[in-house]
């Protein structure tokens, strides 16, 4: 880096400060209502950014009853006071109801509370109760401090600089029953937390036929059931947004005992707590046991997963979302004028947005209300588009029409999968094949990539033959890495030979590559002149042409966990050398996501004892040594994964080949390191991109820590390698795959139609594509016009978004960084969303 790019680099953080400078203010936080897995991301994000742009934070105790109780209920926040949190679960300040606040009277006290130690911005992190309470205070504030003024409580003068309360919002709430806002804070993590339980009850009922009926949390929103029962293809699904049609119990017995028919050994049905009948009446979990005991005879358990659900580390997705709404939230604040209304932060698609609280509110109250009123339609239309399509796509893939009910197309349409393995892969081919059978095409699998496309290893694939794939991790089709040029001619024949009229690849890069090959040979093969769309499925999350690729997900959550679990075994051998022999390391959670083993931590009796005892020492924080783990992770030339892995793991550090490094920032991230240790901060992470150099490799990097730590910190070094490409698929990949796939499904039936009649010959640009989310939408973009966006020799897309959170990272490791201050300081409306939206991603 030459000295004007340090330059530049002063300059525009210079620029951004004088933006954002929050010198003399001072901003309150709280957790408020039910707590979620990752408030303490978002908390952390928030103290951070304050004292970043010079504000004064303060946490507030105990939800609004600290601010009703003051005293040591409010304390200023320190860097270091929120170390160590982003991996905890719940709320290290503390949430509570309070009955108080809903009184003026309460209320007054805590405007006093406020003013005496000049906080007038806050940021409420709560569910639609508690950001209701922070509205009504904002709107009462002046009245509050005329009234303190009467009393002699304060003076005018205080009254005047204290004049107007800025209020954010940012909803943690594990139901995802806010509207205008696509996932809460918390969702994500509960959604792991229910799909854990859904893989442990696979494992343990494979020998035995029986029926699950699982109760997930959702008194008022179905959401967590919902998305639950399509990330593992559940039988039957009660939601209180849409209640079964009256004569449910029939249909659902008829519904058990087809796929019992089907030689399936396990049947899941998902309840929300919340569930109902269109008369209003709840359905509960022990009223649909009796029932299908009663007129089955199944051997049926109950379990109700209650506050499970809310318990655990947060997940990647989490912990990335609460941080970058944490760090929203500040800039927000400061950005308020007194003509400002309360706002929620949140995401849209991959966005940060600000959305006028009232109306979210609002709105949040009306889906209640039509519920009530029995309007179910419109309750489910309130919720969202992307709830809409949830219901939609569970309901298509789950519910088989009868052969005779299927129009048939008379068009073969054959998926294949290309690249390396993706968790979701699975996923994505399940819903492709199932949305493919009910819209009448004949479906055939493709083997081995386009290796085995070449030499004809294609099969027709029905309905039941998917069945259960959704939890399943790696390619069940199997998938290569050959790209499909050298053997055009092979593959044009079996185009032929089996009649295939189009073409759905899910894979990475080759993928990519090869769909590129298949469009520059149409001219040649007329066979290849027939619709043709990939979805992204590579955990690197590099192909152009889209923000996301199945299988990314996975691999972040894999390494936040083998973060956590490198740290834990670490302290354990302090204290046990025992457990200094070779371990390997691997996520710690019963899913067992680790490809190439059958075992992982928690499901052999013998590692449990290293869970346990790691735990043990985690709690008497007696490992107290001091350690920098450098870690290194996948990704080709891409550095997403240690980009986002760092973001969500609080890395100090993250090496990608997007942005060259030198010697010097070697060297300042070691000094910065150094006095980090000084502190009562005992860990530091570093996260290297494989490809990010090829002279500073992990070992030099870990070298290089070891002699210049020395007598401050120790180094552990560790290579994650095939492991990231995950076992078991977490929550957001199999929607994912399962929603994308579903889309790319229903445009080859649309060309197909476009076109009656067999032969016709698709040339056209936009017939051949990538399905991919860009911004808020999924799109189709034809291939040959993503060749601009790419760069071919480092296998990345020329523009990356998530390059503009890359100072986050930094910011919230104590860097200086300038950081765009935001994709959108404007309140967006909240109805009008995108068409084609890529619902809750
Ligand atoms: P959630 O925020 O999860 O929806 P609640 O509805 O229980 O949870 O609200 C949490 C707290 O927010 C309440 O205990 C109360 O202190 C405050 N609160 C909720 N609604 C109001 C209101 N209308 N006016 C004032 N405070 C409120
Ligand atoms: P079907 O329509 O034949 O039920 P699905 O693809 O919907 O086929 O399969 C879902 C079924 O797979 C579940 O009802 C259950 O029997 C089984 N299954 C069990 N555990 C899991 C899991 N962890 N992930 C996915 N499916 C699972």
């Amino acid at each position: 880096m030459d000295d004007d790019d340090v330059a530049n680099r002063k300059v525009s953080f210079r620029k951004c400060l004088e933006h954002l400078s929050g010198a003399g203010k001072a901003i309150g936080v709280l957790t408020s209502g039910g707590d979620a897995q990752g408030m303490n991301a978002a908390v952390r994000a928030v103290v951070r950014m304050g004292i970043y742009v010079g504000a004064k934070v303060y946490f507030i105790y105990e939800g609004y009853q600290g601010m009703v109780d003051g005293g040591r209920n409010i304390v200023e926040a320190s860097w270091e006071s929120v170390s160590s949190i982003l991996q905890v679960g719940g709320t290290i300040i503390g949430s509570a109801r309070c009955k108080a606040f809903r009184t003026r009277e309460g209320r007054l006290k805590a405007a006093q509370n406020l003013v005496q130690r000049g906080i007038t911005n806050l940021c409420v992190i709560g569910g639609d109760g508690s950001l209701t309470g922070a509205n009504i205070f904002r709107k009462e504030w002046s009245g509050l401090l005329e009234e303190l003024a009467q009393n002699g409580e304060i003076d005018q003068e205080q009254v005047q600089k204290h004049a107007y309360l800025n209020v954010v919002g940012m909803v943690g709430s594990i139901d995802n029953d806010f509207c205008g806002t696509d996932m809460t804070i918390g969702t994500d993590s509960a959604l792991h937390r229910i799909i854990e339980v859904v893989d442990a009850i696979m494992t343990t009922a494979q020998s035995h036929q029986r029926t699950f009926v699982l109760e997930v949390m959702g008194r008022h929103c179905g959401y967590l059931a919902l998305v639950s029962a399509l990330a593992c293809g559940a039988d039957w699904v009660f939601l209180p947004e849409s209640p079964p049609e009256e004569g449910w119990q029939e249909d659902m017995c008829i519904k058990l005992s087809e796929n019992r028919a089907r030689k399936k050994r396990l049947n899941i049905i998902i309840v929300a707590e919340g569930a109902i009948d269109t008369q209003n009446k709840p359905i509960t979990s022990e009223q649909i046991k009796e029932l299908v005991v009663k007129q089955l005879g199944y051997d049926t358990r109950v379990t109700i997963l209650g506050h499970v659900q809310r318990g655990g580390t947060p997940s990647a997705f989490d912990r990335i979302l609460a941080s970058r709404m944490g760090v929203e939230a500040v800039v927000a604040l400061l950005q308020a004028t007194p003509e400002t209304p309360a706002c929620v932060v949140s995401l849209s698609g991959n966005q940060a947005v600000r959305l006028p609280l009232v109306e979210c509110v609002q709105m949040t109250q009306d889906v209640q209300k039509a519920m009530d009123e029995r309007r179910f339609k419109d309750a489910v239309q309130l919720r969202g588009r992307s709830f809409e399509t949830n219901l939609n796509t569970y309901k298509r893939l789950a519910i088989k029409l009868p052969d005779d009910q299927i129009v048939k197309s008379n068009c073969n349409v054959a998926v294949i999968n290309v690249g390396a393995p993706a968790a979701g892969m699975n996923a994505a081919v399940r819903s492709a094949v199932r949305v493919g059978i009910a819209d009448g095409h004949k479906m055939l699998a493709i083997y081995d990539g386009f290796e085995g496309f070449a030499k004809g290893q294609i099969k027709e694939i029905g309905w039941g033959d998917v069945g259960g794939w959704t939890g399943q991790g790696g390619s069940i089709l199997g998938t290569k890495r050959t790209l499909p040029g050298k053997s055009l001619e092979d593959i044009a024949a079996q185009m032929r030979t089996h009649s295939i009229n189009a073409l759905l690849i899910i894979g990475g890069f080759e993928a990519y590559l090869g769909l590129l090959e298949l469009s520059a040979a149409r001219d040649r093969y007329e066979e290849l002149c027939v619709p043709m769309v990939m979805v992204p499925a590579t955990v690197s999350n590099n192909v152009p042409g889209s923000d996301f690729s199945i299988g990314a997900d996975t691999a972040l959550n894999t390494i936040t966990d083998a973060f956590e679990s490198a740290v834990l075994l670490s302290d354990l051998r302090d204290h046990h050398p025992e457990f200094c022999i070779p371990i390997c390391i691997l996520p710690t959670t019963i899913s067992n996501n680790v490809p190439g083993t059958d075992v992982s931590l928690g499901s052999d009796t013998g590692l449990n004892v290293v869970v346990e005892t790691c735990d043990r020492i985690k709690q008497s924080a007696s490992g107290t040594k001091r350690r920098v783990f450098i870690i290194e992770t996948m990704g080709g030339y891409c550095g997403y994964l240690a980009n986002m892995g760092g973001l969500a793991a609080g890395a100090d550090a993250a090496y990608i080949f997007e942005e060259p490094f030198d010697i010097r920032d070697l060297q300042s991230n070691v000094e910065h390191l150094t006095e980090k240790m000084k502190t009562t901060i005992q860990r530091g992470l570093v996260l290297r991109n494989e490809s990010c150099s090829e002279n500073y490799t992990t070992d030099f990097i870990y070298q290089l820590y070891s002699e210049e730590g020395k007598g401050v910190f120790d180094c552990r070094k560790n290579v994650l390698g095939h492991m990231q490409q995950g076992g078991a698929p977490s929550p957001f990949d199999r929607n994912f795959g399962t929603k994308i796939s579903a889309r790319a499904m229903q445009w080859i039936s649309t060309k197909l139609k476009e076109a009656p009649g067999k032969g016709k010959r698709f040339t056209s640009e936009d017939s051949i594509c990538v399905l991919g989310i860009s911004k808020r939408n999924l799109l189709f973009q034809p291939v040959t016009q993503l060749r601009k966006d790419t760069d071919f020799e480092h296998r990345i897309p020329k523009e990356q978004w998530w390059l503009k959170l890359r100072p986050l990272m930094k910011i919230l490791a104590k860097y200086k960084a300038s950081y765009e201050v935001s994709e959108s300081n404007q309140l967006e409306p909240v109805h009008p969303r995108g068409h084609e939206e890529p619902a809750a991603i």
